[in-house]
């Protein structure tokens, strides 16, 4: 606990008030010795699992004993502010982490140890197995918006800055998770993450290139499970999926152009004349998109709101081209 300073510690002097450069401040009497308050640094940590909730231990020691707040303490003279906040967590919680990045630097006047400057970073568990330490008589995760009252208002303040920096970002992933359940998303989508790298089209092209036989063979046995009558014509239907294929790579290669969509008019017609019925037409057309989308969306894992937001706009891009497929192949039905 902050104590108030009687003596100098270079005279032994008495210590009097005494307004100093517009501020009142500890003097000596003896040697006129100034003695500033500077905040003590103490580091703090958000720590967020895929359940969203956020890691708080319940201190055990004054001040706030028996209140909740994230892993905080303080850091040592020649520590790493980084070091510190993960040593702390160590310390508090039985959890090794690593940094993510800084959420916020809050200065307050605290009644028990003056004035502090709370250093609150946000941390990625790494290892370590979730214990109540030596100054905590609990730890457990909380969703972020149902916290109990926290010890420190800074420790509210920068989960505030927290949840406002990724509420857009958990809104687009719940989202995307509603449109495509089947969608393998990154545990943790990065904040404004950028895709290194390779655009995520050609990621696609190339998963295609790659699982081909696979991708078929899945449409196959779709096919058959739902339209059995047409095993005769599976010689057919697979050189039909097979130019499919091909006319997604070439449109997500940005050269849709060159394909002669007129190839389905004519395979449609033969299809047509070989007595494939029209629902079921463009049941393999709807299946051979499902099956493609589903494919590269289990091979892919989404990392970022960007590349999120890519892989709708690739989605829409396939339905679009099905729909031009589609037109082709049904064009000459009624002909
Ligand atoms: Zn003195």
């Amino acid at each position: 606990m902050k104590q108030d300073r009687k003596y100098c510690c270079y005279c032994g002097a008495g210590i009097a008030r005494s307004e100093i450069e517009g501020k009142e401040r500890d003097c000596c009497t003896g040697c006129a010795a100034v003695f500033y308050e500077n905040p003590l640094p103490v580091v703090s940590c958000i720590v967020v699992n895929e359940d969203r909730s956020v890691l708080l231990i319940r201190r055990k020691k004054e001040p706030y004993s028996g209140m909740w707040c994230l892993p905080i303490g303080f850091a040592e003279s020649g520590e790493d502010m980084r070091d510190a906040a993960l040593r702390e967590l160590e310390e508090e919680a039985g959890v090794k982490g690593s940094i993510v990045r800084l959420i916020d630097v809050d200065t307050v006047d605290n009644y028990f140890y003056g004035p502090l400057a709370i250093v609150t970073y946000e941390v990625r568990v790494t290892g370590g197995l979730l214990a109540p330490g030596d100054d905590a008589d609990d730890a457990g995760y909380f969703p972020i918006m149902e916290c109990p009252p926290l010890a420190w208002s800074s420790n509210e303040k920068a989960l505030r800055i927290y949840h406002d920096m990724y509420r857009d970002t958990w809104a687009m992933v719940d989202s995307f998770r509603h449109l495509f359940p089947e969608m393998e998303m990154a545990g943790e989508i990065a904040q404004g993450g950028i895709t290194q790298g390779e655009l995520l089209s050609n990621v696609l092209i190339q998963i295609i290139d790659k699982d081909r036989e696979e991708i078929l063979n899945r449409w196959m046995e779709d096919v058959h499970a739902l339209l059995p009558h047409l095993a005769p014509h599976g010689e057919e239907l697979m050189a039909l999926n097979s130019s499919i294929l091909e006319t997604v790579q070439a449109c997500l290669r940005g050269d849709a152009d060159t394909c002669d969509f007129r190839d389905y008019a004519r395979t449609g017609r033969l299809l047509k004349e070989a007595g494939v019925a029209l629902p079921d037409l463009l049941t393999i057309a709807a299946l051979s998109r499902k099956t493609i989308w589903t494919h590269v969306v289990r091979r892919r894992l989404l990392k970022s709101p960007l590349e999120i937001y890519t892989a709708l706009e690739l989605n829409n891009r396939i339905i679009f081209l099905y729909d031009k497929i589609n037109y082709y192949l049904t064009m000459r039905w009624v002909s």
